[in-house]
């Protein structure tokens, strides 16, 4: 595996930075994690919008145009061979010394790796996972910015460790009004009445590239959908429930915090836009 660090590539073993890299003192930086299904990159354009923005609001410089982003991207696949797969890609805010100042920072460091996707297994999509709602709260928008996909994930990686002494894989953290906001890795949708509702990005949603895709889905397939704000209580008495994110795609959610959501199986229109979604996925 060859992995791009700023316009070289090395080889796994080789691919480092520096200790004084922000991203490493002090998790200053932002990330994307991308798919390629059948060798293309799935929605490339809409990711590095997002890391664009979100570099945006925290003034942070990324050397490269999105132009030229996106052809490191496109190359970095190609170099590894790579049809199938994930690609991480990163944003440090570079090299700078051991204080905070960012300005320090002489340049920012691009990153990108191409490397094989851990799927969840099949028979989790069949039956549905269960959830628990975590007691980390997730970020207000006067701190760090939840639609910011940063460097710092340690109230979801606490939230994670929550959810897998629980034994489940996710967990849905709430905003600090105690309205659901999303999961540590996975936007989060219900079914109630027929309609498809997800929280807003600014109740705490990251604006999930597969959200959007989902979104968008339901309208071509003729299912209602828009943003709520959803409190547990809603998340209990829906009729489906499923996460989205670009490793899961779409996994439906039979239980949360031990209630048994709807039948308990995998909902019908939770598999209807699962099927969609994967087929235009591979078809993109
Ligand atoms: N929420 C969080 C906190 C995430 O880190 C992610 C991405 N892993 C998502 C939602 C899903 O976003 P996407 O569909 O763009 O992968």
């Amino acid at each position: 595996m060859k992995i791009y660090i700023d316009g070289t590539y090395y080889e796994r073993e080789n691919a480092k930075i520096s200790v004084y890299d922000h991203g490493l003192l002090y998790g200053d930086g932002i990330f994307e994690g991308i798919r390629i299904y059948g060798g293309k990159i799935f929605r490339l354009r809409e990711h590095l919008q997002r890391l664009y923005s979100s570099a945006q609001a925290l003034a942070l410089t990324i050397p490269l145009t999105m132009d030229q982003m996106e052809t490191a991207v496109r190359e970095a696949v190609r170099v590894n061979g790579r049809t199938e797969g994930y690609i991480r890609l990163v944003v440090t805010r570079g090299v700078g010394n051991l204080g905070i100042n960012p300005m320090q920072c002489v340049r920012a460091s691009v990153i990108i790796i191409a490397d094989d996707i851990q799927l969840y297994p099949e028979e989790m999509y069949a039956k549905g996972i269960p959830v628990i709602t975590s007691s980390v709260r997730r970020m207000p928008c006067d701190s760090l910015d939840p639609r910011i996909k940063s460097l710092n994930y340690l109230n979801n990686i606490m939230a994670k460790l929550e959810a897998l002494r629980a034994g489940c894989l996710e967990a849905v953290m709430l905003n600090r009004d105690g309205l659901v906001a999303e999961c540590t890795a996975d936007n989060i949708f219900i079914v109630t009445g027929g309609r498809l509702l997800t929280p807003s990005p600014l109740q705490g949603a990251l604006a999930g590239i597969t959200r959007n895709v989902v979104l968008a889905l339901a309208g071509e397939h003729g299912i209602p959908a828009c943003e709520s704000a959803l409190a547990p209580y809603d998340l209990y008495t829906a009729n489906e429930c499923f996460i989205t994110g670009t490793g899961a795609e779409i996994m439906p959610v039979t239980a949360i915090d031990g209630r048994t959501i709807g039948t308990g199986r995998p909902g019908e229109i939770t598999l209807r836009l699962r099927n969609a979604f994967h087929a235009m996925a591979v078809s993109e």
